[in-house]
């Protein structure tokens, strides 16, 4: 089906978007990414720091991440900061650190693009590019970062309705990529006194019964809280989420970026063997590699 075909359907909830739509395509589709498998019954983790921030920072933390299971390294080169004056990632030299841990552990890489213009170096280093929570409306980049052809992980803006967010996947398939895993990972609401947005399970329940793309959970960022990280992690296993992004860093207290939400690698590590037990119970598989330490 051609954009300009596409264009023309109707608006209604279920036609709107309908490459993203389970009506179009009963199936699970499955992403796979090195030895991730996201969607169709297969679970995935993928942990690491918010920011790169040192060679000894990234290496130790995903020396530790894959011990523990993880099948996916997360770290941002380019972090998009609500202060111009907090640490904004180490750019280019951050993608090579990340592809220096890729190369000794063997996780492949998933880190944001937030510019068209970093998209093409961007692809060049990951394994799969992020699209955060605010640049899910930036519709250009959409389709600049859906023509790479790399896998995408899509997050849900922290203001968009589910609708919103598909439409946002939409794009990316309407551009010829249909390697496309979501993540529910928080809405603003009203309570930003004891956490840092409200992470929306129904999001992920109501998400399977629209879409045929895999959902992953961020309760990192859903929280904002790493005290609260092992249980909305095992809640989100239990509304049927695919696989989980987890923040964790070798020295949480220390971290440039998003220390509070955080695991260490002890923590992150006794999530991963509690995890196992619920994924069972869903009838879902780890992909491989996964609690190999
Ligand atoms: C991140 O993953 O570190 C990040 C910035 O995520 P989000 O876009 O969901 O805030
Ligand atoms: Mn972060």
């Amino acid at each position: 089906m051609s954009i300009a075909s596409l264009s023309s359907i109707q608006e209604s909830p279920s036609r709107s978007y309908p490459l993203v739509s389970r009506q179009s395509h009963p199936n699970d589709t499955v992403v796979t990414v090195g030895a991730a498998r996201f969607g169709g019954g297969h679970f995935a983790v993928i942990a690491g720091p918010c920011a790169v921030e040192s060679r000894e920072q990234i290496l130790e933390t995903a020396h530790g991440v894959r011990e523990a299971g993880a099948q996916m390294l997360r770290g941002g080169a380019y972090k998009p900061r609500t202060s111009p004056y907090d640490f904004q990632g180490l750019g280019e030299g951050g993608l090579e650190l990340l592809a220096l841990a890729r190369e000794e552990t063997g996780l492949p890489i998933v880190t944001e693009v937030m510019d068209s213009e970093d998209i093409s170096l961007v692809a060049r280093y990951a394994d799969m590019i992020q699209i955060g929570t605010r640049s899910m409306s930036s519709f250009r980049l959409l389709q600049k970062v859906a023509q790479t052809g790399k896998p995408v992980l899509l997050k849900r803006g922290m203001q968009a309705s589910i609708r919103e967010w598909l439409l946002s996947a939409e794009y990316l398939l309407a551009n010829g990529n249909d390697r496309v895993v979501l993540c529910e990972r928080g809405i603003r609401t009203h309570d930003s006194e004891f956490l840092r947005n409200t992470f929306d399970l129904s999001a992920i329940a109501l998400g399977h019964l629209e879409t045929h793309l895999p959902i992953i959970a961020d309760p990192s960022h859903g929280t904002g809280r790493a005290d609260l990280v092992p249980t909305m992690s095992l809640a989100a296993v239990a509304a049927g989420a695919d696989g989980l992004i987890l923040e964790v860093h070798h020295n949480p207290a220390e971290a440039l970026c998003d220390g509070r939400q955080s695991l260490s690698p002890a923590t992150f590590t006794e999530l991963c063997s509690r995890l196992s037990a619920y994924v069972d119970l869903e009838g879902k598989q780890w992909s491989p590699f996964c609690l190999a330490g």
